[in-house]
């Protein structure tokens, strides 16, 4: 695996795939020669990737999952393999940041974020790791954030589970060293995707996306995946935080 970009012709499976990050960075990597295995719950959406993506030449797979669901994050992961015979990456990035303050009690998107968020990643881990462990290489890329780094009123639980996401990230960097695997964070800023639909309250919704205007494209996440997968099999990037120039938070 040893090619001039270190993506061509690596198997790389997407959570999330289905809009923003997710899609940017599939057709990015996709133009770059590798084979991308897509998932989200919105099939139609992943299917018209893939569709898409095979027109132009390259092999890409789409696989509805919920994340939420482990046998269902397995079945992605396993459908590469059966494919493909390989999963060289996975980039764990479903996502969602319904953001309020505690005190409005929205529990329910408390819980979805810390199901897709965290257990998402966490059944992501478990469905790539066997599978890299034993063929001794691989590389996990988990998308943490700005908020994973900081916190603020009203956005407590995302910016939790964004913490919690690169402390697993860490702790999982330290385990896997011996097996030789490689394992990423990126922490974006603002990116103009759909992520602030997300949101419930209507009044915290338009105050995000003001604070939006100033997002930039999602080709500036899939150029940092591309820059963390291109590295020589003995660069491991660990972390990349990056944000729009105008972006302060
Ligand atoms: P989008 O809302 O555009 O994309 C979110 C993706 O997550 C969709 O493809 C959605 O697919 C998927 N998703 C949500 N819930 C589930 C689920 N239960 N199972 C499977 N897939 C799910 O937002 P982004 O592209 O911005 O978000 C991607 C990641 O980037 C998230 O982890 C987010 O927290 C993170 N991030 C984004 C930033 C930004 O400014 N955009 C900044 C920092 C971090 P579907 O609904 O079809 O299942």
């Amino acid at each position: 695996m040893d090619t001039q970009n270190n993506i061509q012709g690596k198997v790389v499976v997407i959570t999330g795939a289905s809009s923003g990050l997710g899609e940017a960075t599939a057709r990015h990597l996709a133009a770059q020669g590798a084979i991308v295995v897509l998932g989200a719950r919105r099939v139609e959406r992943i299917d018209a990737l893939a569709a898409a993506l095979a027109a132009g030449g390259a092999q890409a797979l789409a696989v509805k999952t919920d994340v939420t669901d482990r046998a269902q994050v397995t079945a992605l992961v396993d459908a590469a393999l059966e494919k493909y015979g390989r999963a060289d990456v996975m980039l764990n990035n479903a996502g969602l940041m319904p953001h309020s303050p505690l005190e409005r009690l929205k529990v329910e998107d408390w819980d979805r974020m810390i199901d897709v968020n965290i257990k998402g990643v966490m059944y992501g881990i478990a469905a790539v790791l066997p599978h890299m462990i034993a063929q001794r290489a691989g590389h996990i890329i988990n998308v943490s954030s700005v908020a994973g780094h900081k916190v603020r009123p009203g956005s407590i639980v995302y910016s939790a589970t964004k913490h919690a996401v690169r402390v697993i990230s860490e702790g999982l960097r330290q385990e896997v060293k011996a097996h030789g695997l490689r394992t990423t964070i990126i922490s974006p800023g603002a990116v103009d995707t759909e992520l602030p639909e997300s949101i419930t309250e209507p009044d915290i919704a338009d105050n995000i996306r003001k604070f939006y205007e100033i997002a930039i494209s999602p080709t500036a996440f899939a150029r940092a995946v591309a820059y963390a997968i291109g590295q020589p099999d003995d660069v491991d990037i660990n972390e990349i935080l990056f944000r729009p120039t105008q972006q302060e938070y």
